[in-house]
């Protein structure tokens, strides 16, 4: 049979983010996104809630939570906040998690508890300026020096990579380029290694108050036990960080979608014109009949890939399919909510603005849509170019 329902401790759990969001967040997020700073207080305040620790075990200080458990937290942070949404979606999903995976239990002993108590936050760098999509086109190098790797190179749009609490990065570099073709290989740097180098912040279009930096390697020497995972692992073990990325990006832009159909029906109660609210125009109620049909579709995906991760079985396909989709949908809906609050929806002060601007790189980041559909049609076996 079926089953829809959370358990009662994820309704629980949930219940508390919602209330954190809306105490916490929801009164400072427009501020937060003018200013374009990571609010520190925040990040201590959701640290302290245990968000950063949800799917380690407790003997890393952890809660041994699921997946779907984390996916609930972004979710509702998402729903006013996607800046915090990400950082904390980045902060575990993409810079503990490789420790995690892929650590020998040294690394993860002594890596992994300032992370999971947010005392400290780590980056994952795959990106580079000359690609991200190709990320096999890797440059950046590593090359052992006796006992220490010696790292060249740089990397593009880091979230969380240079916070005040960030600890490290883990990169992907190539530790061998010969005739038998490329090995890549991940290795943890620590962000105070000499020679790490943190760029000024971007300009971004959205997604303002959470921490994205370029980073360029000039001869860091990180400790030959810094290698995570094996040699020539990382290319692939990166990726497969990624298939839960997007399930967690999928949250992501349900909770954005969410909160423009909450949005939506209230401001569609209040706003009158030609002597009644507007919410009661078919083409306005239509619009939001079919923002909520497809963010419930949207959840549905996501919830499916996460149940599917945690009987064991292959998930990579439906991860991709929930990212793409729930992406798009998130774009979709904040474009309608901004519509629907005409003149008002292109002024700050309306969340839905905000929104709007957050809802693109959900298309983009942690794989385009375009990469979505391509690793969509192989799992069918197709083979597009
Ligand atoms: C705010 C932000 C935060 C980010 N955080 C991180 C992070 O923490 N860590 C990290 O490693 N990266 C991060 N990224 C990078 C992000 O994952 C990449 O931007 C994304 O994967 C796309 O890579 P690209 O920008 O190099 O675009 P490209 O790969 O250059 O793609 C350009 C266009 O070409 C299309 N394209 C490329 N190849 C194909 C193909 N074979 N077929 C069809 N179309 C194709 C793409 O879909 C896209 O439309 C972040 C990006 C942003 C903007």
């Amino acid at each position: 049979m079926v089953d829809f329902d959370l358990s009662e401790e994820q309704v629980e759990f949930q219940m508390v983010v919602r209330g954190f969001v809306d105490d916490v967040i929801r009164p400072h997020a427009e501020r937060w996104d003018a200013e374009g700073e990571l609010p520190m207080d925040a990040v201590k305040q959701m640290a302290g809630l245990g968000l950063f620790g949800l799917p380690f075990p407790e003997a890393y200080g952890g809660s041994g939570a699921d997946l779907l458990t984390l996916c609930i937290a972004i979710e509702e942070i998402a729903r006013i906040d996607s800046s915090l949404a990400i950082t904390l979606e980045a902060a575990v999903g993409l810079g503990a998690m490789p420790i995690y995976r892929f650590g020998t239990e040294e690394q993860r002993r002594r890596w992994l508890p300032p992370l999971a108590a947010g005392d400290a936050l780590a980056g994952y760098g795959l990106t580079e300026p000359g690609g991200g999509s190709d990320a096999a086109a890797t440059r950046t190098t590593a090359k052992l020096d006796g006992d220490e790797w010696v790292i060249n190179g740089s990397k593009s749009f880091i979230t969380n990579s240079g916070t005040p609490i960030t600890s490290l990065v883990t990169i992907t570099a190539v530790t061998r380029d010969g005739d038998r073709g490329k090995e890549i290989s991940s290795i943890i740097v620590p962000s105070d290694t000499p020679g790490f180098e943190v760029g000024g912040g971007y300009r971004k279009m959205g997604w303002h108050h959470s921490d994205t930096h370029e980073l360029a390697f000039n001869d860091c020497r990180v400790p030959q036990e810094n290698l995570l995972g094996e040699l020539g692992g990382g290319f692939s073990n990166f990726l497969s960080i990624l298939d839960d990325g997007r399930i967690a990006i999928s949250a992501l832009a349900v909770g954005l979608a969410q909160g423009c159909v909450d949005e939506s029906i209230k401001y569609a109660h209040e706003r009158e014109a030609f002597g009644r609210p507007i919410g009661e125009y078919q083409a306005v109620a239509f619009k939001i009949a079919d923002m909520a049909t497809k963010t419930e579709l949207a959840r549905t995906a996501y919830h499916k890939a996460a149940w599917l991760k945690a009987g064991g079985r292959p998930y990579k396909a439906q991860a991709a399919m929930a990212k793409l989709y729930s992406s798009e949908v998130a774009v979709e809906a904040a474009r309608e909510a901004v519509q629907i609050h005409g003149g008002y929806g292109y002024i700050e002060e309306f969340p839905v603005c905000r929104h709007y601007r957050d809802a693109k790189i959900l298309e983009i980041g942690e794989g385009t849509s375009e990469i979505m559909r391509i690793l969509i049609a192989r799992e069918l076996g197709l083979q597009p170019r």
